[in-house]
């Protein structure tokens, strides 16, 4: 740990998905804070909100009071216009089984052959949530247009991302710099910053 760190608020980046903890680290990290991972023992948060951000708002507040720190909550989705705007908010558990990528990619291509698919528009969404120890909270969102296929491509990046293409190239072709450049996460994360730059000053 560097030496000031224990002067430095701390933040806790309230997700038990490791892609997102990656790219959110790599875009905190200029913000004079100690950032935090979340306690994998600690209980899931209740999602069951309607929206990105109702969901984002609901885990950060859940997980500042577990932990008595501030945090940063993510709620995101992949929302494809062919099959109405879903997975959505259901994007972990559209399969079934929260976070099981592989299931939750071969239901995509499954829905989207279903319906003489081979691809539709499509968009990412990110809705982050800051909350402090005193309630104050800080939301920010991003999103991403591009378009989705039932072929794959590239071993980068989680989730969808071999499936969701921007132009010829999958977001999981994408270097993790590439990515945060255009992703939905990359833009939420930097309004987020901006915010809390001027937050915590
Ligand atoms: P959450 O943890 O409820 O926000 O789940 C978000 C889900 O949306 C993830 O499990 C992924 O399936 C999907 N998702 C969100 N962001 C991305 C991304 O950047 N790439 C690929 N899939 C994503």
């Amino acid at each position: 740990m560097p030496k000031e760190a224990g002067n430095m608020k701390k933040i806790v980046i309230a997700t038990k998905n490791q892609g997102k903890l990656r790219e959110m680290r790599a875009a905190l990290a200029m913000l004079p804070v100690e950032i935090v991972p979340l306690d994998a023992s600690l209980p899931d948060a209740v999602e069951d909100g309607t929206t990105f951000e109702e969901n984002a708002r609901k885990k950060a507040h859940f997980y500042a009071q577990a932990t008595h720190c501030a945090v940063i909550a993510d709620d995101s989705g992949l929302e494809v216009a062919a099959l109405g705007g879903a997975p959505g908010v259901h994007s972990a558990r559209f399969a079934g089984h929260h976070g099981d990528d592989a299931a939750n990619n071969e239901k995509l291509v499954r829905e989207l052959t279903a319906r003489g698919r081979n691809e539709s528009p499509a968009d990412y969404r990110c809705a982050l949530v800051f909350e402090d120890t005193d309630g104050t909270a800080i939301a920010a969102d991003g999103r991403c247009d591009g378009t989705v296929r039932t072929v794959p491509r590239g071993t980068g990046g989680f989730g969808y991302d071999p499936y969701f293409y921007l132009d010829e190239k999958s977001m999981a072709e994408l270097t993790p710099a590439e990515k945060d450049a255009v992703s939905h996460r990359g833009k939420a994360l930097r309004a987020l910053v901006r915010e809390l730059e001027v937050y915590l000053a």
